[in-house]
């Protein structure tokens, strides 16, 4: 272990220097005349890998863009650990709120500007690093590894679902880690247990066959907005619970050592509040803002059309409205299943003035760790090696439909080690990544190989 930390150490400065060479290839995934530059980043990465020492690398075409593999299986009788990342990034627009450009990476105040600089060159290559500092010292790795650094996860992994079922057997492992989340607050070691689910929905009241003068027809015929706005009101009780009938019945409830780790956090509602500049928050009764935002299921209006909606005045009684909502789920809460319920009660609420049309839109399952999983404790160990500091446990309220496939179809527990932070920008212009946790990032990565291979 020595020689594998004093060699990164050596390295370091390198390690930056290789960062900004990944950074300065513009792998849009989402833009057609960026393909080349996608091609030349999965061989930029293939590159790495080879380097690292791996003893088989192989990049894998695709429907869309290419899926680069990576392994060193030589630990006889030890876990499989795969590492997954992505090379492609997110586009530059608007450019000129750039302060640098997006792929000229500069360093200041110790962080490293550029697109990709957290999402997600800068999260992989850790990794990369971590195995090679192994490789190149004592010459060999305390567990397997498998690489999977895919090129469309910006525009929705489309291949790599097919990819991980068709290669099942190659990429067969004992736990799945990945660096694409971020961390509880600067400097404090974080993983994630857990992800929210999504079922998304449509709905769209049809009144009157044309819009209709609200003068001559206002008060005798249904307004569709009207009627839009009453059924949007009664999906919410007055405790903020969700009126959708059996919406809670099969959702995760929040453990007792759960509800100690959310403590653990001391999440400040003042301060939420203040930075959003509202009055207060609110949410489901019984409740902490955490478990609200993280580990209790929710129903939102995500936009809601009708009627006039130009410059001025016009006297109109339209004759349709439409919302979409998205419900966010936890665990044991199926997106199909609450379609249904959602469709039901919703028709259910409308009255015989109007025709409602409802339409699920997408969907998919949540995920939650055990924490006390061997593989989840193995890693808070690691990262607290790395950052001298307690490891705090959190769940995200968005989702990561990508973490479901590989928990589906690898069924191989999932560590979420994020080593970025919120406000790194990412997505956005002047996309950053700390140096330090770049580098605390190189050293987690190589205690969680130790102590995963115990
Ligand atoms: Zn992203």
């Amino acid at each position: 272990m020595k020689q594998v930390l004093s060699y990164i150490k050596k390295n370091k400065k390198g390690y930056v220097e290789e960062l900004k060479d990944y950074l300065r290839i513009p792998s849009i995934s989402t833009l057609a005349e960026n393909k080349k530059d996608i091609e030349k980043c999965a061989n930029f990465v293939a590159g790495k890998l080879k380097d690292a020492g791996l003893n088989k690398v192989e990049i894998f075409k695709t429907d869309g863009h290419p899926i680069v593999y990576g392994e060193w299986l030589d630990a006889k009788d030890k876990p499989t650990v795969l590492i997954y990342g992505h090379y492609d990034v997110q586009p530059v627009d608007p450019i000129d709120e750039w302060t640098n450009h997006p792929f000229e990476p500069v360093v200041k105040k110790g962080k490293i500007y550029a697109r990709g600089a957290n999402d997600n060159k800068g999260q992989n290559l850790v990794h990369i690093k971590s195995v090679e500092a192994y490789l190149k010292t004592v010459g060999s790795l305390p567990v397997n590894v498998k690489f999977i650094i895919e090129g469309e996860e910006e525009i929705g992994s489309q291949n790599l679902g097919k990819f991980l079922k068709k290669n099942n057997k190659m990429l067969k492992c004992d736990s799945v880690l990945i660096s694409d989340t971020s961390m509880y607050g600067d400097g404090i070691p974080t993983i994630n247990y857990g992800l929210r689910g999504l079922c998304y929905m449509e709905v769209e009241v049809v009144g009157p066959n044309r819009d209709l003068h609200s003068g001559s027809f206002g008060g005798g015929v249904a307004n569709p907005i009207n009627e839009l706005a009453k059924i949007i009101t009664k999906l919410h009780d007055k405790n903020g619970k969700v009126s959708v009938p059996n919406f809670y019945k099969n959702a995760k409830k929040i453990t007792p050592k759960e509800k100690a780790n959310y403590k653990k956090l001391n999440f400040s509602d003042a301060s939420l509040a203040k930075e959003l500049n509202v009055g207060a928050l609110q949410g489901e009764a019984g409740y902490s803002t955490l478990e609200r935002l993280s580990g209790r299921p929710t129903l939102d209006c995500n936009g809601i059309v009708g009627g006039f909606i130009g410059q001025g005045a016009k006297t109109v009684l339209p004759s349709k409205a439409s919302a979409k909502i998205s419900m966010r789920l936890v665990p044991n809460q199926d997106p199909k299943e609450i379609a249904k319920e959602f469709t039901k009660h919703v028709l259910s609420l409308a009255p015989k003035s109007v025709k409602l049309n409802v339409t699920e839109m997408h969907g998919g399952l949540a995920f939650l760790m055990d924490l006390d999983n061997p593989t989840i404790e193995a890693a808070a160990r690691a990262t607290t090696r790395a950052f001298g500091k307690e490891t705090v446990f959190t769940r995200e309220g968005g989702s990561i439909p990508i973490v479901v496939e590989f928990a589906n179809i690898l069924k191989a527990p999932i560590v979420l080690m994020g080593l970025g932070l919120d406000t790194d920008d990412i997505h956005s212009p002047n996309e950053h990544f700390s140096l330090k946790n770049f580098e605390l990032g190189i050293l987690s990565s190589v205690y969680f190989l130790d102590e995963i291979s115990k």
